[in-house]
């Protein structure tokens, strides 16, 4: 349940409304009493007010339709003054209705930033705005700009990061598509702009367009849709110039549409010389690449693009001999999925054919063939002391083979991090401050969620938390400094939901990791143990079949646990490891020794057996829990910026805004929560001089002292406001949501 559903029609409250507001003055529009309406389909709309009686209105809409309404489907809206204002939190009424509205009266007019307190919200534009580049830089820079941008949260975490000597973060989420890598790339701009000089700059930059090769692919949410999480720590000088660089990533999700662009690039920008020594083809004759029909993204060009990723490995120090061998593990994996099997037996055993694809295997990774066509058909089970062979079938072999290929992969895309890590750490003079920019997916809720939303969701409960604390800090420090009794401020906190996952060994993650360790596990009986352990806690309910439902702090949401055990498993075999272990080429025996160490080392929760062979695997969801944990230690020593990025429609288009979409997002990434947490406190925050200043001629009675403390006072109580909704601090005075629209009303009928 979002609270921050709708406030109580207090504005509408007056009963001779009608009178008072039809008097002609030059202020017209602001003296016709409007409220926002809500259509069938959904959308909001203007609506006038004609007459009021009892519990019901008379209104006339936009299409002149007047309609006879109950008054509580009415939601105020805010004068007009305030149209478009640059911070959610001056509106005086903190609805949804006014909230969408505000924010596409400024997407409409290509203003696409808009704070939300102290949240920078990005509404993704799909065409190019003039608000980048030098001019702008430089303006924000030195201040002559200060227009909600990306540029001024960014020049804000590096102001902060000098004067308070601690570590900044900026934390962007938002759903896919909705521009959080772009909004990434801007921050880092704006940085290496400020900081830049020694050149380590320009690298930095450069690692964009390889993470994007290797990271990201088509989808059909979003063309270049990253498939990791990234987290990119920029470290200064104490003078402030950038000193170096640090990326981490987060486990990946697997391909969309098409597969990842670099296999595309490969295929279509391979120099004659490169082509023949990989054995390359047209992207079409091979299967991975085949699989989607989908060969290529529209406004892009991959062989340029495979020009621009070795240009920018030339740059970050990437040796060729290294590129060569990154290449060459692409193609592997790429022949690797044309590898093919024939049964050999009456139990369905099956071999793979010796054909080009698993001789261009072998002799790219420099393995045996006959170990390979071994890996692929069979695997090594350990019976009491014993070892026994045992044969596979096709569906098992076809699995084999793809988890060897997406395994490489993986290990190859955390290799070239490293290996980028090492060219960027140039200075290594730790002793100055640095700046992390996190992007990484926004919470997600479908009509069907498995277990990928399952861990992403969990990760964004986490974020949450970590910003719900950070925001009640700076309230807290705002009422503490203007001397307000911050008690009365109710904040809400996500504990009890990440007890769900955490809690051991009851919890979510527990019960799944031990489902996968039983032989006999599957996904019903996951299902029912989550229903039998876990029915008491408020935050879960059990649903009919496979499926559970959670009470998420951006709503609810149902998750269908087929294929939840598959998933968490870790697929690879020891015989797959082996394998590469036994590899003459360098990077598949580096990442045989990655792959065992982290199926070794008994870190965090809990280990699992995998099926058959003594070798000891982190499951998925342990695996992702370390990581996460990891980045929460580092974010819990800076001082966090947010961005939350907005889509405004799903079909990538410019100038199309869906109120119900975006309403969506804002619910789920939090920015209405921001609006709630404020309006559980005191969010409309005025001086005593303006506050005097601007209602001040409203005073029926003379005061005796004019000093703007005695004049706000007097005001407070001519208005009858009751105590609980104001504070009035050493400077400024501090109310509840809607207080000061009461206000505004009466100053604008007096006018
Ligand atoms: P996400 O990382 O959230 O999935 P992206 O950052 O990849 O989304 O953005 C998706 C697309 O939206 C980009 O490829 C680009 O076309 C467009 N886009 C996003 N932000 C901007 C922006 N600030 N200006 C122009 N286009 C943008
Ligand atoms: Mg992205």
């Amino acid at each position: 349940d979002m609270p921050a559903k709708n406030t109580p029609t207090r504005s509408i409250k007056r009963s001779n409304v009608d009178s008072k507001w039809s008097d002609t003055t030059p202020y017209t529009t602001k003296k016709k009493l409007q409220s926002w309406f809500q259509l069938p389909d959904g959308n909001w709309e203007l609506a006038t007010i004609l007459q009021t009686s009892g519990n019901e209105s008379l209104i006339s809409l936009a299409d002149e339709k007047v309609l006879k309404v109950n008054m509580e489907s009415l939601v105020p809206s805010n004068p007009d003054i305030l149209d478009g204002v640059d911070d959610l939190m001056q509106l005086s009424y903190l609805n949804e209705p006014s909230v969408l509205y505000n924010l596409q009266y400024r997407y409409n007019q290509d203003m696409i930033y808009t704070k939300a307190g102290p949240v920078l919200v990005a509404v993704n534009p799909f065409k190019k705005v003039s608000l980048y580049g030098d001019d702008y830089i430089d303006a924000y820079k030195c201040k002559s700009m200060a227009s909600p941008h990306v540029y001024a949260i960014t020049d804000a975490a590096m102001r902060e990061m000098i004067r308070d000597e601690v570590n900044q973060s900026i934390i962007i989420s938002g759903e896919s598509g909705a521009g959080k890598t772009e909004t990434a790339k801007i921050a880092m701009q704006y940085l290496a702009a400020l900081g830049g000089g020694s050149g380590i700059e320009y690298e930095i930059l450069k690692t964009n367009p390889i993470l994007e090769a290797f990271g990201n692919a088509k989808t059909l949410r979003n063309d270049n849709s990253s498939r990791f999480g990234k987290l990119i720590e920029i470290h200064f000088s104490e003078t402030g110039k950038i000193s170096g660089a640090s990326i981490q990533t987060f486990v990946q999700s697997s391909a969309g549409e098409r597969s990842y662009h670099i296999f595309y690039q490969l295929c279509a920008g391979a120099p004659p010389l490169l082509r023949e020594k990989l054995n390359l083809r047209n992207a079409d004759e091979f299967k991975y690449l085949s699989q989607s029909n989908c060969f290529t993204v529209s406004g892009v060009d991959d062989a340029e693009q495979f020009r621009v990723v070795t240009e920018a490995l030339n740059i970050v120090h990437v040796a060729k001999e290294s590129q060569d061998s990154v290449f060459a593990m692409l193609a592997a994996v790429l022949w690797l999925g044309n590898v093919s099997f024939t049964v050999i037996d009456s139990e369905n055993h099956v071999e793979p054919v010796v054909d080009e694809g698993l001789v261009n295997v072998a002799t790219l990774i420099e393995c045996n063939i006959e170990e390979l066509k071994l890996a692929l058909s069979t695997r090594k089970m350990r019976v009491g002391n014993d070892t026994i062979v045992q044969k596979l079938t096709l569906p098992q072999a076809i699995d084999t083979r793809d988890a060897l290929a997406k395994s490489i992969y993986s290990c190859l895309f955390d290799w070239l991090v490293e290996r980028i890590n090492k060219s960027l750490a140039v200075g290594k003079i730790r002793t100055g401050r640095s700046i992390s920019i996190l992007d990484i997916y926004g919470f997600e809720s479908f009509e069907r969620n498995s277990f990928e939303q399952f861990c992403i969701n969990y990760a964004n409960e986490r974020l949450q938390q970590h910003f719900n604390r950070h925001l009640f800090k700076l309230e807290q420090e705002e009422y503490i400094q203007d001397g307000i009794d911050w008690t009365k401020v109710d904040f809400e906190d996500n504990q009890d939901c990440l007890n769900l996952f955490e809690k051991k060994p009851l919890g979510l993650q527990s019960l799944l990791d031990e489902e996968s360790t039983f032989p006999n596990g599957t996904d019903l009986s996951f299902a029912n143990k989550l229903k039998q352990h876990l029915n008491s806690n408020p935050c879960f309910r059990g649903e009919r079949g496979k499926a559970f439902t959670v009470s998420h702090f951006a709503g609810e949401v149902t998750y269908d646990t087929t294929g939840f055990l598959e998933k968490n498993r870790d697929l690879l075999h020891l015989d797959s490891i082996q394998l590469l272990s036994s590899c003459t080429c360098p990077l598949p025996q580096a990442f045989a020794s990655t792959m065992l160490t982290q199926s070794e080392k008994p870190v965090v929760g809990a280990l699992y057996k995998s099926g058959g062979a003594n070798s000891q695997k982190l499951s998925v969801t342990t695996k992702f829990k370390g990581q996460l944990f990891q980045l929460m230690k580092r974010l819990e020593n800076t001082t966090p910026h947010f961005i939350r990025c907005i889509k405004p429609n799903n079909t990538q288009s410019p100038g199309s805004y869906s109120q119900e979409l975006v309403l969506q997002q804002l619910r789920c990434c939090g920015v209405l929560e921001v609006v709630r947490i404020s309006r559980s406190g005191f969010p409309t925050r005025m001086t005593h001089q303006k506050f005097a200043k601007r209602y001040g001629f409203l005073l029926l009675d003379h005061v005796a002292s004019q000093d703007p403390l005695s004049v706000s006072v007097a005001i407070l109580h001519q208005f009858n406001i009751l105590p609980e909704m104001y504070q009035v601090g050493y400077t400024k005075l501090f109310f509840r949501t809607g207080q000061i629209g009461v206000l505004e009303d009466t100053r604008n009928r007096t006018l």
